[in-house]
């Protein structure tokens, strides 16, 4: 070939890698805004998920204990503050009745030498809450504090117990995200669907 057929060619093919180039960027980026599409369905499809959960519990009469993670009738809920000695750090609870005379037999409650259970290496205290107003209160070895309602946030329902539930009432299941560039992206319940 000759030097100048050479450069025209290599013009060409510059600009054609050039065209490629800008289209595999286009691609990426339509790509994540794809992915980030279909994040924020598979999200709001599992959150609807878990309010069809907390719906069919209050059509039951049933509520959520926090503690011991199975269901109750809703009329026997009580809350109580668990906090730990060591650190400070304290977690609300919405306990059904042999829970929270469990926990406070244990955590004792009554008095401050044989109040102290143990629960995952870490001493805790136990403490009755009562509702009071827009807040709660809490009685602390015989004085009274006051909470306000956005330091009392019982627990989320955890995934381990979604599951638990899903037969019983009639969730449908899971999605989730395979993040593979391979694989069919959306799975349901951690199985990946085949490709359409
Ligand atoms: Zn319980």
């Amino acid at each position: 070939m000759e030097a100048e057929l050479i450069l025209t060619r290599l013009t060409v093919l510059r600009e054609n890698a050039e065209n490629q180039s800008s289209s595999i960027v286009r691609l990426r980026e339509e790509l994540r805004s794809k992915v980030a599409e279909l994040e924020s369905s598979v999200r709001d499809y599992n959150s609807l998920r878990i309010d069809l959960l907390m719906e069919r519990l209050r059509e039951r009469g049933l509520s959520w204990c926090t503690y011991h993670k199975n269901t109750f009738p809703v009329e026997e809920a009580s809350l109580v503050l668990l906090s730990s000695a060591d650190s400070g750090f304290s977690g609300p609870h919405r306990v059904c009745s042999e829970c929270r005379k469990e926990v406070l037999a244990k955590h004792g409650y009554l008095s401050r030498r044989d109040d102290l259970h143990e629960r995952g290496g870490i001493l805790y205290h136990a403490f009755v809450v009562s509702e009071e107003g827009d807040g709660f209160s809490v009685v602390k070895f015989g004085k009274q504090e006051s909470l306000a309602a956005k330091d009392f946030k019982v627990p989320q329902i955890s995934d381990s117990a979604i599951s638990h539930f899903e037969s019983e009432m009639s969730l449908p299941l899971e999605l989730s995200i395979e993040n593979h560039p391979r694989s069919v992206p959306l799975r349901v319940r951690g199985e990946r669907l085949k490709a359409a």
